[in-house]
């Protein structure tokens, strides 16, 4: 049964529409007005988008400097189909696409800016002070971006929501899985769940700053996963009785929470061999030197 005039005709008009938005979309990323991985991560939250219907193939080729042949090679490489869609991927098409576009984009060195864009993790026993050499980072090297994660924990005094964390409940935090929002993402100490929001992270990393996630070690694995390229720093405590004295001396956690946090630690301690790098937080703004430096070779 062929369907009304009218609904045929309205059809058609969305149709060119949407050829026309994708149009857009090519122009925009062509001319350099738009990164690539922003217009993939578009595409990935919301399927009704234009950019979810552009080919991969369309995207890559709108890319400055990529003609159809280097573009059939990527694809290749890649492993996705000529007709896929960026809404389409599967999580590891998704991966392998989006690291690719990223580091693609991010200066390299030698290219006049004397710097290339990094991803370093820091990770590390509880209470090693991971949180005090990140935010001393944030304090002092504006250039870096230090990523915010979202938690289901509540707030403790003095953390304000959206510079320590974005607190979100239970039901927010599922959403974000769901849609994708997340690089990472674990439940720690077997409590509550932590996760590293990808939006804020491929922006900085496309506009060519570096990004520090201060996460735990499987959301470090996570990352390396994601991107392989990512450094990976594990700070160390200058011994095991100062870790277990600025574990306990804090008494923020309860006695149950607290023996939970030291089995975790020595879990923690004993996977520094997966680390790129150690760094011993005995001076934080030594050990905050260190790992900005990591980030400038
Ligand atoms: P706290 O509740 O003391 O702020 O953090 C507990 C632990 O969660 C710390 O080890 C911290 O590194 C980790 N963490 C914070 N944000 C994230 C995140 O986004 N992802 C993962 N995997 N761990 C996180």
């Amino acid at each position: 049964m062929k369907p009304p005039e009218v609904d045929r005709l309205a059809g058609s008009r969305a149709a060119v529409a949407a050829r026309r938005a994708r149009a857009e979309v090519k122009k925009q990323v062509s001319r350099g007005e738009r990164s690539a991985s922003e217009v993939l991560s578009t595409a990935s939250r919301d399927a009704t988008v234009p950019e979810a219907s552009l080919r991969v193939t369309e995207l890559i080729g709108s890319i400055p400097w990529l003609g159809p042949t280097r573009t059939a090679r990527i694809m290749q490489d890649l492993r996705i189909s000529p007709s896929k869609r960026l809404g389409g991927l599967g999580v590891h098409q998704y991966q392998r696409l989006h690291e690719f576009l990223v580091r693609r984009q991010a200066p390299r060195a030698g290219d006049g800016t004397g710097h290339r864009s990094r991803l370093v993790v820091l990770a590390g026993p509880t209470a090693v002070g991971k949180g005090t050499v990140a935010g001393y980072i944030r304090d002092h090297h504006p250039e870096v971006l230090l990523s915010v994660s979202a938690t289901t924990r509540p707030p403790r005094a003095g953390e304000t929501d959206g510079i320590t964390y974005y607190f979100v409940d239970d039901a927010e935090f599922d959403r974000m899985v769901a849609a994708d929002e997340f690089l990472e993402w674990a439940t720690v100490h077997n409590a509550y769940r932590y996760g590293t929001p990808r939006g804020p992270i491929e922006r900085a990393l496309s506009d060519g700053r570096s990004v520090l996630l201060e996460i735990d070690l499987q959301g470090a694995r996570q990352v390396r996963e994601a991107f392989p390229e990512a450094e990976l720093v594990f700070l160390l405590p200058p011994t095991w009785e100062e870790l277990v004295r600025r574990l306990v001396g804090r008494g923020t956690e309860d006695e149950q929470e607290r023996e939970r946090r030291l089995q975790t630690a020595r879990t923690e301690l004993a996977a520094q061999e997966e680390f790129d790098h150690t760094v011993v937080n005995t001076d934080v703004e030594i050990a905050a030197r260190e790992v900005v430096g990591l980030m400038a070779v």
